[in-house]
């Protein structure tokens, strides 16, 4: 997963914890490179524990928990892949798209 603000590639330390935040910014889970935290307001961006605070969250399926207290709430946003599976007519689209493909047959 690259960092949310500049997608960056995530690099993993040879010794120690990675210097790589993770948070959650509207009910996704993300990750802020270190060069992204130096200097900005990144822990404003992300989604807060509306317990304590925290911006230790962590998203999973369809709810977001905080690290710190242990709340757990539903995310509001519905995953975007579980919309475009859901989505009605994609199932269609995708069908007459593939009918289409195959009635062509190879054209090499
Ligand atoms: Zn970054
Ligand atoms: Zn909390």
């Amino acid at each position: 997963m690259p960092c949310y603000r500049c997608g960056a590639r995530q690099t993993d330390p040879d010794h120690g914890p990675s210097p790589w935040r993770r948070g959650v910014r509207e009910d996704r889970q993300v990750l802020i490179c270190p060069d992204c935290q130096n200097g900005l307001d990144w822990a404003g961006e992300l989604d807060h524990c509306t317990a304590c605070g925290s911006t230790t969250l962590v998203c999973r399926l369809g709810e977001v928990e905080c690290r710190t207290c242990g709340q757990v709430r539903a995310a509001e946003r519905t995953p975007e892949t579980r919309v475009s599976a859901g989505a009605p007519g994609l199932s269609e689209e995708v069908a007459a798209a593939l009918s289409r493909v195959l009635r062509r047959g190879p054209t090499t």
